[in-house]
């Protein structure tokens, strides 16, 4: 098997082949055609198992397709550097979203794509400065999310693709009602086709509550 079925967009696919994956591991070859097709999908699945891939290749594939989104118009100057970006990946430690970060670059060189980064812990204004260079994907932890949308330097209302990675562990850092709030503000402007995405190595009841509050009618992939 290669990553042909369904086909990655080629600019992706030169990127994966770059970064010399031949075949796809067990959670990609599931999760890519899954994600491709527009369904919502909650994995369980372990570090080390290829996940990032799993669901960075779709997103990135059809992403690379729409191109960019019309961002709404300035209400006024100061919300002129306002960041919109399309896909919002959160994770719950500066290490993992770091990790996520650097495949997002390898895989999205030479696209419009522009990933942005952003954890707690370090100068977040660096960080805006970052975003305001362009963020059509933010790979972020939750505390510091929230601190941008309270800042007023990102919108959530474009976006069409939420992933939580590694939610048992976001669940067991105490960041339940900070990603409760995210998936308000992602809910506000209720986009039709929004995609969630949720990964997860173990599957217990408060894991479960988020599936069926967050995810709407789901396929559910273990590997
Ligand atoms: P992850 O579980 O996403 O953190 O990936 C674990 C490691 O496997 C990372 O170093 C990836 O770069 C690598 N990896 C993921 N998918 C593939 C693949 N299809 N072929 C080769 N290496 C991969």
């Amino acid at each position: 098997t290669t990553f042909t079925a369904p086909p990655l967009e080629p600019l992706l696919l030169e990127n994966v082949q770059l970064a010399r994956f031949t075949k796809p591991t067990p959670v990609q070859k599931y999760s890519i055609p899954i994600v491709a097709l527009g369904r919502d999908l909650m994995a369980c699945a372990q570090t080390g198992s290829g996940k990032t891939g799993g669901f960075l290749f779709p997103i990135l594939s059809q992403s690379f397709i729409n191109g960019p989104s019309p961002v709404p118009q300035a209400t006024s100057q100061f919300s002129r550097r306002k960041a919109y970006p399309t896909a919002l990946v959160l994770a719950p430690t500066r290490e993992l979203v770091s990790q996520i970060y650097d495949e997002a670059k390898k895989f999205t060189y030479r696209s419009w794509v522009h990933p942005t980064v952003a954890y707690g812990g370090s100068d977040i204004n660096a960080q805006i400065r970052e975003i305001e260079r362009g963020c059509d994907l933010l790979v972020a932890t939750p505390g510091r999310l929230n601190d941008l949308l309270e800042r007023g330097k990102i919108s959530l209302a474009n976006i069409k693709y939420l992933v939580l990675d590694e939610a048992d562990r976001m669940l067991d850092m105490g960041f339940e009602p900070q990603i409760r709030h995210i998936v308000q503000e992602c809910d506000m402007p209720d986009v039709e086709n929004r995609q969630t995405l949720l990964f997860s190595a173990t599957f217990p009841k408060d894991i479960q509550m988020l599936a069926s509050d967050f995810l709407k009618d789901y396929i559910f992939l273990s590997v």
